[in-house]
């Protein structure tokens, strides 16, 4: 992908640099004029008027998502890089870049299976019993789409299919044997609601066949933990935010464990990032 910087007015490439802007915490910032409509800009890629280096917010993006409370790494910043940031503030960075970088993955164009695999599971929130849906193509492993809701029911259902595939239609989608599944699916495929192309749905009742998909199970698993971790959800505004975050994060920042291979790779898209992934995700996103 190309880093195609533009005019922040008018979106000219018709520019020259011109000069600094000095910034507290992110250094000296190479500013532009352009010479199409006469204003000056910065290239800011997602960081304008941060408070803290781009490098220690992408960090506790990742090790939040990946494995760490906003507490604990609030106390780590501390100790490690005299950096003081409050765990709220840890917390915001993620919501926020999480939502950047969901607004542009979502419009990459994606090769994914034909077998995708979607599943429930109840996510505990200040005590209530919240629902997070996911489904997953078998192939590249990428989660195609996420839901989170307090209930479930047909619309809900309807609601998360419809989700699933809007990066691409696989030929058939397997689920548990829940009953608000079928519905969902006549609704959205048999009566030409979406396109055309029908997606068939298999049922797999695991207490009578007893077959796991344990490749499957291995992705909603490792989001399961993850939120296990967190000891549950506070927020109901926050929590799809969070989930979304994390999603993030298994498409496009962790390695698949035994493959080494990202699922966004799998699914055939490749955007150069390097080590830092967050950082260039976040860049690409604000373009
Ligand atoms: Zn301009």
């Amino acid at each position: 992908m190309k880093d195609a910087i533009k005019c922040k007015h008018c979106s000219s490439s018709n520019f020259c640099k011109k000069g600094f802007r000095k910034t507290d915490y992110r250094g000296k910032i190479q500013k532009y004029y352009c010479k199409n409509c006469k204003r000056f800009f910065t290239n800011d890629e997602g960081f304008y008027r941060m408070r803290f280096n781009p490098k220690t917010i992408t960090m506790s993006v990742d090790m939040y998502l990946s494995n760490l409370s906003s507490r604990k790494m609030r106390n780590q910043l501390t100790r490690h890089f005299s950096i003081k940031a409050s765990h709220m503030t840890i917390l915001d960075w993620v919501r926020r870049y999480s939502l950047k970088v969901h607004k542009f993955v979502e419009n990459l164009g994606y090769n994914l299976g034909n077998h995708f695999y979607a599943d429930e599971t109840e996510i505990n929130r200040l005590g209530h019993r919240d629902n997070f849906w996911a489904c997953v193509d078998w192939d590249t492993r990428m989660i195609t789409g996420i839901h989170y809701s307090v209930a479930t029911n047909i619309k809900e259902a309807t609601v998360f299919i419809q989700k699933s595939v809007s990066k691409g239609k696989p030929k058939y989608i397997q689920t548990d044997s829940a009953q608000f599944y079928p519905k969902a699916f006549k609704k959205l495929f048999y009566s030409n609601k979406i396109g055309g192309l029908v997606v068939e749905h298999k049922i797999q009742n695991v207490r009578k066949t007893k077959i796991h998909n344990y490749k499957i199970e291995t992705v909603f698993m490792k989001i399961k933990d993850r939120v296990h971790d967190f000891r549950g959800l506070k927020a109901l505004w926050s929590a799809p935010i969070i989930m979304t975050g994390l999603t993030i994060q298994h498409n496009f920042i962790e390695p698949h464990c035994n493959k080494q291979e990202f699922p966004c790779n799998l699914a055939g898209v490749d955007l150069g990032l390097k080590e830092n992934r967050w950082l260039d995700l976040i860049r690409m996103s604000s373009r």
